[in-house]
């Protein structure tokens, strides 16, 4: 079977082609973007691997089935940059990698919550200048401190279970309870106590309609001033402006963020012109008391492993359905 690796970068031909390796398989990597644009590098193969920010619209799709092309195997979680209608239509079958780390999000949540709480992003900068004092950098324990969960599933059932071991009370809000985290002594209650009681709110939801713009000004009222707000899961859940506004006010007291509304076009397009054209975002990054990282929750050597063995299977196991 011949394979086209779109949106390949350097670190995931590495680990494709350890667990390709003496398989059936013949691997060819492109660095761009599967698109209108690249759709002739295409040509010859039976199968394309794909990652988020690949565009298989309806007409793209049409064009693979054009050339042969019988299966798409994604790289990540998410189908929303695939027409799979389309591809049902066509008779493309359509592959992705369920979780591939729930504990690397999960500590790279917690990561957030300890950079915000000793100020360590100030002070690394502080001891490179040769500053040493400790003014402003007064920290607090993680011990005792009441932590929010929202959406307890793979990754929030992960961040739960490490902020029981700091000695946290965690408290969780889900459509389905996890009898599991129950019995380790995690409280299910409504969302707006969680507003109420948590020194933490971490996000761990889907993004749909009834979680969009979750954390605005209406939710943040709730909440206890200088509320620490901690988002790995996506950027729409928070309302970016209303944030600000409660940063502002002292309402937030901490944001950590790894995942930004406009993040498509901030950490994608614009990034590789080192301009970030987006006035609120350049406005967040402004406030000490922000962290922002750019969608590295996942990206761990063992997350990418296991995206590399999941895709590679895809591809061999369904090769004669
Ligand atoms: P999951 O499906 O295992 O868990 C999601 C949980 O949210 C489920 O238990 C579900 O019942 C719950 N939920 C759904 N609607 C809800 C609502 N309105 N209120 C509260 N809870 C609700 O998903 P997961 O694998 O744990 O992923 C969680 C999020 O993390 C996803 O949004 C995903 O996009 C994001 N994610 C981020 C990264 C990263 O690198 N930052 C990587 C992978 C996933």
């Amino acid at each position: 079977m011949k394979v086209a690796v779109f949106s390949c970068k350097p670190y995931d031909k590495r680990t494709l082609t350890t667990f390709a390796n003496d398989k059936q398989l013949s691997m060819s990597y492109f660095e761009s973007r599967l698109s209108m644009e690249t759709i002739s590098l295409v040509k010859g193969f039976d199968a394309v691997s794909c990652f988020v920010n690949d565009d298989i619209n309806a007409e793209v799709i049409q064009c693979l089935k054009q050339q042969g092309v019988k299966t798409i195997a994604l790289r990540c979680a998410g189908f929303n940059n695939v027409d799979l209608d389309a591809a049902q239509k066509q008779g493309i079958k359509v592959f992705h990698v369920p979780d591939y780390s729930p504990t690397s999000v999960a500590e790279h949540a917690v990561a957030l919550i300890m950079t915000l709480n000793r100020k360590t992003h100030r002070a690394y900068h502080r001891v490179k200048e040769g500053n040493f004092a400790l003014e402003g950098l007064m920290g607090f324990n993680l011990e005792g401190k009441t932590v929010g969960c929202i959406g307890t599933g793979r990754i929030g059932a992960a961040f739960c279970r490490i902020m029981k071991g700091f000695g946290c009370r965690v408290l969780c809000y889900d459509l389905f309870p996890s009898q599991e985290l129950i019995d380790q002594g995690c409280q299910y209650i409504a969302l707006d106590e969680i507003y109420q009681k948590s020194d933490i709110i971490s996000l761990h939801c889907p993004l749909n309609p009834s979680t969009h713009h979750l954390i605005n000004k209406h939710s943040l009222e709730k909440m206890k001033d200088g509320v620490m707000i901690i988002n790995t899961s996506r950027g729409a859940l928070v309302h970016a402006q209303e944030a600000i506004d409660a940063l502002y006010s002292g309402k937030i007291g901490y944001l950590g963020l790894d995942v930004y509304e406009q993040e498509n076009k901030i950490f994608f397009e614009d990034m590789s012109s080192h301009i970030i054209q987006d006035s609120v975002f350049q406005l967040m990054l402004t406030f000490p008391n922000v962290v922002v990282t750019g969608h590295q929750g996942y990206f761990t050597i063992e997350a990418l492993n296991h995206i590399a063995e999941t895709t590679i299977d895809n591809l061999l196991h369904h090769q004669n359905d």
